[in-house]
């Protein structure tokens, strides 16, 4: 199954294709991932990568376009993939469909006054990578599942957030216009379970047929 998981920041998106991937067997390729892991390699393109996603801007297509490309080619990808966080723009989705097909496309939406709380709040493991936040009784600043300091992502801060989430706007409606009616739509106003309830459903369908 090739499917490609659309959300803002904060959306719950990374939560969604973690689920989607242990279910149906299918690799999860976060470019976010990526670039923060080449960020973190240091040299020419390290600090190119780290200074762009610290400003909440996106990475320059012809690097992304060759980061993209290498990862599908590897042979876990033969049976599908789920993308999180790639196409961003049409562009990319045209690249896209110059190297293979996908089968459909899950739209995750959230007022974005909720997805800025959301984000301003996040706060992430520096040990374990978990994902936490601050907005409950008696925040320490450590990590609930393993104890270690939590930190916030440099793109998390107020300033980045609002870019991030204008340029999400921007790209979104032309990707949904653009995959018609392959495009299935969740809010994830509730918890993680009640917004991957009915993608789950979705998806088991969409086995199915194929
Ligand atoms: P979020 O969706 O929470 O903003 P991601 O982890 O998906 O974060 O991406 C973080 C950053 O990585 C983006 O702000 C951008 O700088 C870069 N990035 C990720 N995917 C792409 C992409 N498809 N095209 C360009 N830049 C990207
Ligand atoms: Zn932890």
């Amino acid at each position: 199954m090739k499917l490609i998981l659309l959300g803002a920041a904060g959306s719950g998106k990374g939560t969604m294709a973690k689920k989607i991937s242990a279910d149906f067997k299918v690799p999860q390729i976060s470019t976010g991932d990526m670039f923060r892991e080449i960020a973190k390699q240091g040299g020419t393109l390290g600090e190119k990568v780290k200074k762009l996603m610290a400003s909440g801007s996106l990475i320059p297509n012809e690097i992304t376009f060759e980061v993209l490309k290498k990862r599908l080619e590897k042979d876990d990808c033969k049976n599908g993939f789920i993308l999180d966080g790639f196409p961003r723009s049409l562009d990319q989705a045209e690249m896209l469909k110059n190297v293979t097909d996908v089968d459909a496309v899950i739209s995750i939406e959230l007022p974005f006054s909720e997805l800025e709380k959301r984000l301003v709040n996040r706060r992430i493991c520096s040990f374990c990578g978990d994902i936490d936040n601050v907005s409950y009784e008696g925040y320490t600043g450590d990590c609930r599942k393993c104890g270690k300091k939590l930190f916030q992502r440099d793109d998390d801060k107020p300033e980045a957030i609002k870019n991030r989430l204008e340029v999400y706007k921007k790209s979104v409606t032309p990707l949904i216009n653009f995959y018609g009616d392959k495009v299935m739509t969740v809010s994830s106003a509730g918890s993680p379970e009640e917004t991957y309830a009915p993608v789950k459903t979705f998806l088991s369908k969409l086995e199915a047929k194929a």
